[in-house]
């Protein structure tokens, strides 16, 4: 096993030289980056097939396509993402600077799940390198072609004691967390998010946990079925199932189904011809223990669509289920492969109560015409994102972002989000030492009075409305012009340049 303390350690040390910190160098990492996709792209879909039997066209769009873009973006947008925001200001701040520094955490962890090897494992690093962070990756041993080659490719590419690849398994991993981190980002099941979340625990560590779950389907009569078919039937085939914004089961009345299935045998002989088996489009379980966990959820219902296994080849066909109730095999754990069980319910209503008495999805899919039954389905269910009349799609809105909610994860990440989530935000407010700022503030001192009470009081009081509009700071510059000139007064009252005034003014005899 490597010394992850010495790994950790030389991370550090050239975190703490500021390097990372510097844009034109974070930059120039992550143009490396890109150019390891680009040069690797034939050993990258190599990879692929080895581990998961990933066609070329899955690769390039659903691995290498965003994670160019990814990179793409940052590029972008890094130098104005990372400048100190000046947020909006209140009217006692009116003076001063008000200031949020964007501050890379400082060494992250970044742990990979084996579906989409190369995405998991890059997307979330091109994040942490963009606000500035140290990366210590460890893809999944779950998919060891693609985990060695991204071992292989990083040093070759970047920065090799900022960036540092660890591989292995379980033992590895549990000795890997107990090192202390800046930030942990992991993807996978939500069983070892909670392994990972009490190790971070451990040093008050923040975390990112991209997990899984059950992500229904509602369905219902109102859809063209032939297209709402196709889009549910591709979010679940894409990998074989393997995804984790994968429709896990649809919802809908038995009129639905029936409709629902006469459509789906069609499709899939379209796009498969009469074996799936044979088509180079369908891709392969991971390995024989995730066969064989699926396999024995098939038991669970009736097959009404598909059915076929092949142990040799961890070939499973698109599969639709039906008589499923809620209390089988299937129901109680994520699929994660090609299989599609249909509960039938009566109503939206239904719907809702079913989702909402199981843990949080990662995604909900609503397929219906009826604007009020969408916004009734939108509004009623906690989940981490919602794609209505598709699946999966909404993954590819880059201003969308991505992540659970509950037992499906904890934060989120894509685009801005990713930097977002590598970054501390750093509040800062610079006062200066100016006559009138002293003024104003010197109500806060001691001996305390009810008079500065009632002053800073008026000054300080959130008042109905006032937002930082146009009219809020024709308001505030009114308000501070007469403090000004009243304290302005006061101070020429009691100056003794104003008693020199009235003494030599020639005052009109009353008495
Ligand atoms: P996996 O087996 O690849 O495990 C994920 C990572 O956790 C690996 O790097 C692995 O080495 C590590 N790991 C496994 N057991 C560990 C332990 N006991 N202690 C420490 N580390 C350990 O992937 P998986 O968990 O089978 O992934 C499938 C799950 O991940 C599904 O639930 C899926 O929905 C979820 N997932 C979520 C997302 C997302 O973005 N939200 C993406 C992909 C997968």
């Amino acid at each position: 096993m490597a010394n992850y303390a010495d790994i950790v350690n030389t991370a550090r040390n050239a975190f703490q030289t500021g390097r990372t910190k510097q844009l034109d160098f974070r930059m120039k990492q992550l143009k490396q980056l890109y150019q390891l996709y680009e040069d690797n792209e034939n050993a990258i879909l190599s990879a692929l097939a080895t581990d998961l039997h990933k066609n070329k066209y899955e690769s390039v769009l659903a691995e290498l396509l965003f994670l160019k873009n990814d990179v793409k973006t940052f590029l972008m947008h890094l130098k104005e993402w990372a400048a100190p925001e000046k947020p909006p200001k209140g009217f006692v701040n009116m003076m001063d600077e008000v200031l949020i520094y964007k501050e890379p955490y400082g060494v992250a962890l970044v742990i990979g799940a084996w579906n989409y090897p190369f995405f998991l494992s890059f997307k979330p690093m091109a994040g942490a390198i963009a606000a500035g962070n140290c990366v210590i990756l460890k893809p999944s041993e779950v998919s060891p072609a693609s985990a060695k080659l991204i071992a292989e490719l990083v040093p070759k590419y970047l920065d090799k004691e900022c960036y540092q690849v660890v591989l292995g398994g379980v033992p590895e991993t549990t000795e890997l967390l107990k090192e202390r981190f800046d930030y942990i980002f992991y993807t996978g099941s939500t069983t070892v998010g909670k392994i990972v979340r009490a190790a971070a625990n451990e040093h008050l560590t923040p975390v990112t946990l991209e997990l899984g779950g059950k992500s229904p389907v509602y369905l219902d009569s109102t859809v063209d079925m032939e297209k709402a078919a196709k889009r549910i039937l591709w979010g679940k085939c894409l990998n074989a199932g393997q995804t984790c914004v994968a429709p896990d089961y649809i919802l809908c009345t038995e009129q639905a189904q029936d409709e629902f299935i006469s459509k789906a045998k069609n499709v899939l002989e379209q796009w498969y011809g009469e074996s799936s088996k044979n088509s180079p489009d369908l891709g392969r379980i991971v390995s024989d223990r995730h066969f064989q966990r699926l396999v024995k959820l098939m038991s669970s219902g009736k097959v009404a669509v598909g059915g076929e296994t092949d142990p040799s080849q961890k070939y499973i066909s698109p599969t639709i289920l039906v008589d499923v109730k809620p209390s089988d095999p299937i129901m109680q754990e994520e699929i994660f492969g090609p299989l599609l069980p249909i509960i039938t319910i009566k109503d939206a209503n239904e719907a809702i109560k079913f989702i909402n008495s199981r843990e949080k999805p990662l995604a909900f899919y609503i397929f219906t015409e009826n604007a009020k039954e969408r916004k009734l389905l939108i509004d009623s269910v906690s989940c981490g994102g919602i794609c209505c009349n598709d699946t999966i799609m909404h993954l590819a809105v880059e201003s969308l972002p991505f992540g659970g909610v509950g037992h499906s994860g904890i934060g989120a990440y894509n685009g801005y989000y990713s930097f977002d989530t590598f970054t501390h935000k750093k509040s800062c407010l610079v006062k200066d030492f100016s006559v009138l700022g002293e003024k104003l503030g010197s109500s806060r001192y001691p001996p305390y009075t009810e008079k500065k009470t009632n002053f800073l009081t008026m000054l300080l009081l959130k008042r109905k409305g006032l937002g930082l509009s146009r009219t809020y700071l024709t308001h505030t510059l009114i308000f501070t012009l007469g403090i000004l000139a009243t304290l302005g007064f006061r101070t020429f009252l009691k100056s003794g340049y104003f008693r020199i005034l009235t003494d030599s003014w020639n005052w009109p005899n009353t008495s």
